[in-house]
Protein backbone atom coordinates (compact mmCIF):
# COMPACT_ATOMS: atom_id res chain seq x y z
CA UNK A 1 0.00 0.00 0.00
CA UNK A 2 3.05 2.18 0.66
CA UNK A 3 4.71 1.52 -2.36
CA UNK A 4 2.21 3.39 -4.78
CA UNK A 5 2.05 6.54 -2.11
CA UNK A 6 5.89 6.88 -1.98
CA UNK A 7 6.12 6.60 -6.11
CA UNK A 8 3.44 9.10 -6.04
CA UNK A 9 5.69 11.59 -3.68
CA UNK A 10 9.04 10.42 -5.38
CA UNK A 11 6.90 13.67 -7.89
CA UNK A 12 5.65 16.05 -5.81
CA UNK A 13 7.76 19.37 -5.25
CA UNK A 14 6.32 19.81 -1.87
CA UNK A 15 7.25 17.15 -0.27
CA UNK A 16 10.52 16.63 -2.12
CA UNK A 17 11.11 20.32 -0.14
CA UNK A 18 9.97 18.42 3.38
CA UNK A 19 12.18 15.56 2.57
CA UNK A 20 15.45 17.29 1.38
CA UNK A 21 15.51 19.93 4.25
CA UNK A 22 14.85 17.58 7.27
CA UNK A 23 17.97 17.28 8.85
CA UNK A 24 18.42 13.64 9.55
CA UNK A 25 18.05 12.62 5.46
CA UNK A 26 21.10 12.94 4.33
CA UNK A 27 22.88 10.31 6.56
CA UNK A 28 20.06 8.32 5.24
CA UNK A 29 20.61 8.91 1.83
CA UNK A 30 24.19 8.06 1.94
CA UNK A 31 23.14 4.56 2.01
CA UNK A 32 21.78 4.83 -1.50
CA UNK A 33 24.07 7.40 -2.73
CA UNK A 34 27.73 7.85 -3.65
CA UNK A 35 27.80 11.21 -2.36
CA UNK A 36 26.92 15.21 -3.97
CA UNK A 37 29.94 15.35 -5.53
CA UNK A 38 31.61 13.58 -8.64
CA UNK A 39 35.40 13.28 -6.90
CA UNK A 40 33.17 11.31 -4.36
CA UNK A 41 31.48 8.77 -7.03
CA UNK A 42 35.02 8.17 -8.60
CA UNK A 43 36.14 7.50 -5.54
CA UNK A 44 33.37 5.00 -4.65
CA UNK A 45 33.79 3.31 -8.03
CA UNK A 46 37.43 2.85 -7.49
CA UNK A 47 36.60 1.30 -4.12
CA UNK A 48 34.05 -1.16 -6.59
CA UNK A 49 36.54 -1.69 -8.74
CA UNK A 50 38.95 -2.64 -6.76
CA UNK A 51 37.39 -5.02 -4.97
CA UNK A 52 36.65 -6.86 -8.66
CA UNK A 53 33.23 -5.27 -9.19
CA UNK A 54 32.34 -2.83 -11.99
CA UNK A 55 30.13 0.37 -12.08
CA UNK A 56 27.28 2.25 -13.89
CA UNK A 57 27.81 5.93 -12.52
CA UNK A 58 24.30 7.69 -12.73
CA UNK A 59 24.51 11.64 -12.17
CA UNK A 60 21.14 11.86 -10.34
CA UNK A 61 18.61 13.86 -12.10
CA UNK A 62 15.18 13.82 -14.09
CA UNK A 63 12.42 15.23 -15.57
CA UNK A 64 14.19 18.50 -16.12
CA UNK A 65 12.22 21.46 -17.29
CA UNK A 66 14.10 23.64 -19.21
CA UNK A 67 16.68 24.00 -21.85
CA UNK A 68 19.19 25.20 -19.88
CA UNK A 69 18.97 22.03 -17.34
CA UNK A 70 19.26 19.56 -20.27
CA UNK A 71 22.27 21.22 -21.32
CA UNK A 72 23.62 21.34 -17.40
CA UNK A 73 23.13 17.34 -17.72
CA UNK A 74 24.79 16.99 -20.84
CA UNK A 75 28.30 18.85 -19.17
CA UNK A 76 28.06 16.57 -16.15
CA UNK A 77 28.10 13.18 -18.05
CA UNK A 78 31.41 15.16 -20.21
CA UNK A 79 32.94 15.58 -16.98
CA UNK A 80 32.30 12.58 -15.20
CA UNK A 81 33.35 10.93 -18.99
CA UNK A 82 36.74 12.55 -17.94
CA UNK A 83 37.09 12.05 -15.12
CA UNK A 84 36.54 8.75 -15.28
CA UNK A 85 39.39 8.42 -18.33
CA UNK A 86 41.77 10.23 -15.80
CA UNK A 87 40.92 7.42 -13.24
CA UNK A 88 42.11 5.10 -15.78
CA UNK A 89 38.50 3.05 -16.07
CA UNK A 90 37.93 3.60 -19.52
CA UNK A 91 38.49 -0.06 -22.20
CA UNK A 92 41.15 0.14 -24.72
CA UNK A 93 38.59 0.06 -27.09
CA UNK A 94 34.44 0.64 -27.01
CA UNK A 95 32.75 -2.54 -26.16
CA UNK A 96 31.21 -4.46 -22.98
CA UNK A 97 34.36 -4.95 -20.91
CA UNK A 98 35.05 -1.85 -19.29
CA UNK A 99 35.24 -1.30 -16.31
CA UNK A 100 33.26 1.55 -15.71
CA UNK A 101 30.18 2.51 -17.81
CA UNK A 102 27.56 5.46 -18.14
CA UNK A 103 23.31 5.04 -17.21
CA UNK A 104 21.42 7.82 -18.23
CA UNK A 105 17.99 9.18 -18.05
CA UNK A 106 16.52 11.09 -21.11
CA UNK A 107 14.31 12.81 -19.25
CA UNK A 108 17.16 14.51 -17.70
CA UNK A 109 18.18 15.32 -21.44
CA UNK A 110 14.88 17.04 -21.72
CA UNK A 111 13.20 14.17 -23.35
CA UNK A 112 9.87 16.20 -21.98
CA UNK A 113 10.00 19.61 -23.55
CA UNK A 114 8.32 20.66 -26.25
CA UNK A 115 10.76 18.59 -29.47
CA UNK A 116 11.44 16.46 -26.48
CA UNK A 117 12.35 13.18 -28.34
CA UNK A 118 15.18 14.87 -30.41
CA UNK A 119 16.38 17.41 -28.13
CA UNK A 120 17.45 14.26 -25.85
CA UNK A 121 18.55 12.23 -28.84
CA UNK A 122 20.97 15.53 -29.87
CA UNK A 123 21.56 16.32 -26.02
CA UNK A 124 22.51 12.58 -25.33
CA UNK A 125 24.85 11.98 -28.47
CA UNK A 126 28.09 13.83 -27.88
CA UNK A 127 28.10 12.03 -24.04
CA UNK A 128 27.85 8.76 -25.59
CA UNK A 129 30.19 9.32 -28.41
CA UNK A 130 32.83 10.61 -25.65
CA UNK A 131 32.52 7.58 -23.45
CA UNK A 132 32.56 5.73 -26.71
CA UNK A 133 36.23 7.32 -27.85
CA UNK A 134 37.16 6.32 -24.04
CA UNK A 135 36.35 3.04 -24.31
CA UNK A 136 32.92 3.06 -21.63
CA UNK A 137 30.13 2.37 -22.59
CA UNK A 138 26.22 4.30 -21.96
CA UNK A 139 23.00 2.19 -21.00
CA UNK A 140 19.93 4.82 -21.52
CA UNK A 141 17.47 3.82 -18.40
CA UNK A 142 14.12 3.33 -18.41
CA UNK A 143 12.05 5.86 -16.98
CA UNK A 144 7.76 5.09 -17.10
CA UNK A 145 5.88 4.32 -19.44
CA UNK A 146 5.22 6.88 -21.79
CA UNK A 147 8.75 7.28 -22.32
CA UNK A 148 9.49 3.76 -23.13
CA UNK A 149 8.52 4.14 -27.23
CA UNK A 150 11.26 7.30 -27.40
CA UNK A 151 13.91 5.78 -25.10
CA UNK A 152 14.13 2.75 -27.17
CA UNK A 153 13.76 4.89 -30.40
CA UNK A 154 16.91 6.97 -29.80
CA UNK A 155 18.60 3.32 -28.62
CA UNK A 156 17.78 2.61 -31.93
CA UNK A 157 19.26 5.49 -33.28
CA UNK A 158 22.49 5.59 -31.29
CA UNK A 159 23.49 1.78 -31.76
CA UNK A 160 23.94 3.23 -35.66
CA UNK A 161 26.47 4.62 -34.62
CA UNK A 162 27.63 3.70 -31.13
CA UNK A 163 26.71 -0.37 -31.21
CA UNK A 164 27.38 -0.98 -27.48
CA UNK A 165 24.74 1.36 -26.63
CA UNK A 166 22.83 -0.01 -24.16
CA UNK A 167 19.02 -0.47 -23.28
CA UNK A 168 16.72 -1.15 -20.27
CA UNK A 169 13.61 -3.21 -20.43
CA UNK A 170 10.91 -3.80 -17.63
CA UNK A 171 9.30 -6.45 -16.84
CA UNK A 172 6.25 -4.95 -15.12
CA UNK A 173 5.00 -3.93 -18.61
CA UNK A 174 2.74 -6.15 -20.88
CA UNK A 175 5.16 -5.25 -23.87
CA UNK A 176 8.45 -6.14 -22.32
CA UNK A 177 8.52 -9.78 -23.79
CA UNK A 178 8.11 -8.85 -27.43
CA UNK A 179 10.60 -5.53 -26.84
CA UNK A 180 13.02 -8.60 -25.63
CA UNK A 181 12.97 -10.43 -28.74
CA UNK A 182 13.18 -7.65 -31.21
CA UNK A 183 16.32 -6.42 -29.22
CA UNK A 184 17.89 -9.86 -28.57
CA UNK A 185 17.48 -10.46 -32.37
CA UNK A 186 19.65 -6.66 -32.99
CA UNK A 187 21.98 -8.14 -30.73
CA UNK A 188 22.10 -5.40 -28.56
CA UNK A 189 23.07 -4.86 -24.53
CA UNK A 190 20.09 -4.72 -22.63
CA UNK A 191 19.37 -4.44 -18.52
CA UNK A 192 16.90 -6.40 -17.91
CA UNK A 193 14.88 -4.79 -14.39
CA UNK A 194 11.45 -5.04 -12.93
CA UNK A 195 10.63 -1.42 -12.95
CA UNK A 196 10.97 1.08 -10.22
CA UNK A 197 7.54 3.09 -11.69
CA UNK A 198 4.00 2.89 -10.44
CA UNK A 199 2.00 1.55 -13.68
CA UNK A 200 -1.64 1.52 -14.59
CA UNK A 201 -3.18 -1.87 -15.02
CA UNK A 202 -3.91 -1.33 -19.00
CA UNK A 203 0.25 -1.20 -19.81
CA UNK A 204 1.36 -3.33 -16.63
CA UNK A 205 1.53 -6.13 -14.55
CA UNK A 206 0.12 -5.32 -11.09
CA UNK A 207 1.09 -8.33 -8.84
CA UNK A 208 4.35 -8.65 -7.94
CA UNK A 209 3.98 -12.61 -8.53
CA UNK A 210 3.07 -11.77 -13.02
CA UNK A 211 6.04 -9.45 -12.73
CA UNK A 212 8.67 -12.19 -11.15
CA UNK A 213 7.23 -14.77 -13.98
CA UNK A 214 7.85 -11.98 -16.84
CA UNK A 215 11.30 -11.75 -15.91
CA UNK A 216 11.93 -15.11 -16.30
CA UNK A 217 10.16 -15.50 -19.46
CA UNK A 218 12.19 -12.09 -20.84
CA UNK A 219 15.53 -13.75 -19.22
CA UNK A 220 15.52 -16.28 -21.40
CA UNK A 221 14.58 -14.97 -24.66
CA UNK A 222 17.46 -12.68 -24.00
CA UNK A 223 19.71 -15.65 -22.47
CA UNK A 224 18.92 -17.07 -25.69
CA UNK A 225 19.23 -14.29 -27.93
CA UNK A 226 22.28 -13.17 -29.59
CA UNK A 227 22.86 -9.63 -27.21
CA UNK A 228 24.62 -9.04 -24.27
CA UNK A 229 22.17 -9.30 -20.87
CA UNK A 230 22.50 -7.52 -17.79
CA UNK A 231 20.11 -8.93 -15.16
CA UNK A 232 19.23 -5.93 -12.68
CA UNK A 233 17.98 -7.40 -9.51
CA UNK A 234 18.91 -8.39 -6.26
CA UNK A 235 15.85 -11.23 -6.13
CA UNK A 236 17.66 -13.83 -5.15
CA UNK A 237 15.27 -16.59 -6.74
CA UNK A 238 15.74 -14.67 -10.16
CA UNK A 239 19.79 -15.11 -10.24
CA UNK A 240 19.56 -18.17 -9.25
CA UNK A 241 17.31 -19.21 -12.52
CA UNK A 242 19.04 -16.51 -14.89
CA UNK A 243 22.43 -19.17 -13.60
CA UNK A 244 20.96 -21.79 -14.30
CA UNK A 245 18.99 -20.91 -17.42
CA UNK A 246 22.70 -19.64 -18.46
CA UNK A 247 24.37 -22.55 -18.03
CA UNK A 248 21.68 -24.70 -19.92
CA UNK A 249 22.08 -22.13 -22.80
CA UNK A 250 25.80 -22.60 -22.96
CA UNK A 251 26.65 -18.67 -22.07
CA UNK A 252 29.44 -18.96 -20.57
CA UNK A 253 29.71 -16.21 -17.10
CA UNK A 254 31.49 -13.54 -19.20
CA UNK A 255 28.41 -13.59 -21.83
CA UNK A 256 25.95 -11.57 -19.25
CA UNK A 257 26.55 -9.85 -15.95
CA UNK A 258 24.43 -9.16 -13.03
CA UNK A 259 23.71 -5.19 -11.74
CA UNK A 260 22.88 -4.29 -8.85
CA UNK A 261 21.92 -0.79 -6.95
CA UNK A 262 25.11 0.46 -4.50
CA UNK A 263 24.23 -0.29 -0.87
CA UNK A 264 21.85 -3.13 -1.48
CA UNK A 265 22.68 -6.77 -1.03
CA UNK A 266 26.61 -5.63 -0.99
CA UNK A 267 27.84 -9.05 0.07
CA UNK A 268 25.82 -10.75 -2.62
CA UNK A 269 27.62 -9.08 -4.87
CA UNK A 270 30.98 -9.54 -3.52
CA UNK A 271 29.93 -13.41 -3.55
CA UNK A 272 28.86 -13.41 -6.99
CA UNK A 273 31.98 -11.57 -8.43
CA UNK A 274 33.98 -13.98 -6.22
CA UNK A 275 31.77 -17.16 -7.93
CA UNK A 276 33.70 -16.01 -11.24
CA UNK A 277 30.34 -13.78 -12.21
CA UNK A 278 30.71 -10.30 -13.79
CA UNK A 279 28.93 -7.90 -11.53
CA UNK A 280 28.15 -4.09 -12.23
CA UNK A 281 27.19 -1.62 -9.31
CA UNK A 282 24.71 0.76 -10.39
CA UNK A 283 26.45 3.86 -8.63
CA UNK A 284 24.07 7.18 -8.19
CA UNK A 285 26.17 10.80 -7.28
CA UNK A 286 24.29 14.32 -7.09
CA UNK A 287 22.60 16.94 -5.26
CA UNK A 288 19.11 15.54 -7.38
CA UNK A 289 18.72 12.62 -5.52
CA UNK A 290 15.66 12.79 -3.80
CA UNK A 291 13.29 10.64 -6.54
CA UNK A 292 15.72 8.20 -6.69
CA UNK A 293 16.10 7.94 -2.93
CA UNK A 294 12.03 7.69 -2.80
CA UNK A 295 11.87 4.86 -5.18
CA UNK A 296 14.65 3.08 -3.06
CA UNK A 297 11.91 3.45 -0.31
CA UNK A 298 9.02 2.66 -2.07
CA UNK A 299 10.90 -0.73 -2.97
CA UNK A 300 11.00 -2.04 0.85
CA UNK A 301 8.54 -0.70 3.86
CA UNK A 302 11.96 -1.59 5.74
CA UNK A 303 13.72 1.24 4.48
CA UNK A 304 11.00 3.48 5.29
CA UNK A 305 10.78 2.62 8.95
CA UNK A 306 14.52 3.29 8.90
CA UNK A 307 14.34 6.69 7.53
CA UNK A 308 11.11 7.09 10.07
CA UNK A 309 13.00 6.12 13.34
CA UNK A 310 15.90 8.30 12.59
CA UNK A 311 13.63 11.28 12.03
CA UNK A 312 11.89 10.30 15.31
CA UNK A 313 15.04 9.83 17.12
CA UNK A 314 16.52 13.57 16.73
P1 LIG B 1 12.62 -7.01 -5.33
O1 LIG B 1 11.65 -8.12 -5.24
O2 LIG B 1 12.11 -5.61 -5.20
O3 LIG B 1 13.76 -7.19 -4.25
C1 LIG B 1 14.40 -8.43 -4.01
C2 LIG B 1 15.24 -8.29 -2.75
O4 LIG B 1 16.28 -7.31 -2.97
C3 LIG B 1 14.45 -7.72 -1.55
O5 LIG B 1 13.81 -8.74 -0.84
C4 LIG B 1 15.55 -7.05 -0.77
O6 LIG B 1 16.31 -7.99 -0.05
C5 LIG B 1 16.44 -6.48 -1.85
N1 LIG B 1 16.02 -5.10 -2.21
C6 LIG B 1 15.43 -4.72 -3.34
N2 LIG B 1 15.24 -3.37 -3.35
C7 LIG B 1 15.72 -2.92 -2.17
C8 LIG B 1 15.83 -1.62 -1.59
N3 LIG B 1 15.38 -0.54 -2.21
N4 LIG B 1 16.38 -1.52 -0.36
C9 LIG B 1 16.86 -2.63 0.28
N5 LIG B 1 16.80 -3.87 -0.23
C10 LIG B 1 16.24 -4.02 -1.44
N6 LIG B 1 14.12 0.44 -12.78
C11 LIG B 1 13.61 1.12 -13.80
O7 LIG B 1 12.40 1.26 -13.89
N7 LIG B 1 14.41 1.63 -14.78
C12 LIG B 1 15.76 1.45 -14.78
O8 LIG B 1 16.45 1.92 -15.69
C13 LIG B 1 16.33 0.72 -13.70
N8 LIG B 1 17.66 0.51 -13.62
C14 LIG B 1 18.15 -0.32 -12.65
C15 LIG B 1 19.50 -0.65 -12.66
C16 LIG B 1 19.98 -1.60 -11.78
C17 LIG B 1 21.42 -1.97 -11.82
C18 LIG B 1 19.08 -2.21 -10.84
C19 LIG B 1 19.57 -3.27 -9.90
C20 LIG B 1 17.78 -1.84 -10.78
C21 LIG B 1 17.29 -0.88 -11.66
N9 LIG B 1 15.96 -0.48 -11.65
C22 LIG B 1 15.45 0.22 -12.68
C23 LIG B 1 15.11 -0.78 -10.45
C24 LIG B 1 14.31 -2.07 -10.63
O9 LIG B 1 13.31 -1.85 -11.58
C25 LIG B 1 13.66 -2.50 -9.30
O10 LIG B 1 12.81 -1.49 -8.85
C26 LIG B 1 14.64 -2.80 -8.20
O11 LIG B 1 15.79 -3.44 -8.69
C27 LIG B 1 14.01 -3.73 -7.14
O12 LIG B 1 13.65 -4.93 -7.73
P2 LIG B 1 14.41 -6.33 -7.51
O13 LIG B 1 14.55 -6.98 -8.82
O14 LIG B 1 15.67 -6.12 -6.76
O15 LIG B 1 13.37 -7.23 -6.70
Amino acid sequence: MLGPALLAAARSDGIRRLVSAAPVTRSVVDRFVAGERLPEAVAVSAGLIGSGLTVTLDHLGEDVTDRAQALRTRDAYLELTEALTRAGFGAAAAGTDGAAELSVKLSAFGQALPGGHDLAHRNVRPVVEAAAAAGIGVTLDMEDHSTTDSTLAVHRALREEFPATGAVVQSCLLRTEEDCHALAAAGARVRLVKGAYREPAAVAHQERRAVDLSYVRCLRVLLAGGGYPMLGTHDPRLIAIARTVAERLGRKPDGYEFQMLYGIREHEQRRLAAEGHRVRVYVPYGTDWYAYFMRRLAERPANLAFFLRSLASR
